[in-house]
């Protein structure tokens, strides 16, 4: 288990493109991704939301920073969840994710939740991995709706 990819918002790194296409190096994935993220192929990077190297929008992040400067894991250790930093959250499937994800982080605790998320994103077809936020699997292009 990567410590490092436990968002505190609740987003699991393992699972996002950013990381996948970095950690691949796949030029194909990341072209894709960078219209999606609106970023140019270099920026797509990242070794996870509390390592050094971090994918430029999340460095600017406010839950990471609130979390990072309250000393707390994440928002499952936060009374005030959901507060106005996850309603401001930019991307809406990201919204989303969160709101089910911090309910589920609290209850199983990080090793388990972490488990978890690697379970969940896999397509339902072929058994392929996937990342959040895929429309069709990567392996056999069938639509997948994992969130
Ligand atoms: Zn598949």
């Amino acid at each position: 288990m990567e410590r490092e990819l436990a968002a505190p918002c609740g987003l699991y790194c393992g699972v996002c493109g950013i990381l996948m296409a970095h950690r691949e190096g796949n030029s194909k994935f990341k072209e894709r991704l960078c219209t999606v993220y609106n970023v140019t192929p270099a920026e797509i990077r990242c070794e996870g939301c509390l390592s050094r190297d971090i994918f430029k929008y999340c460095r600017t992040c406010p839950i990471r920073s609130c979390a990072l400067e309250r000393g707390i894991e994440g928002c499952h250790q936060c009374d005030r969840f959901p507060c106005g930093f996850v309603d401001d959250f930019p991307l809406p499937v990201g919204k989303k994710v969160i709101l089910r994800a911090i309910p589920t982080w609290k209850e199983l605790g990080t090793e388990k939740w972490i488990e978890e998320e690697e379970k969940r994103y896999h397509c339902p077809h072929c058994g392929y991995r996937l990342f959040r936020g895929a429309k069709r699997c990567r392996n056999c292009r069938e639509p997948v709706d994992v969130d």
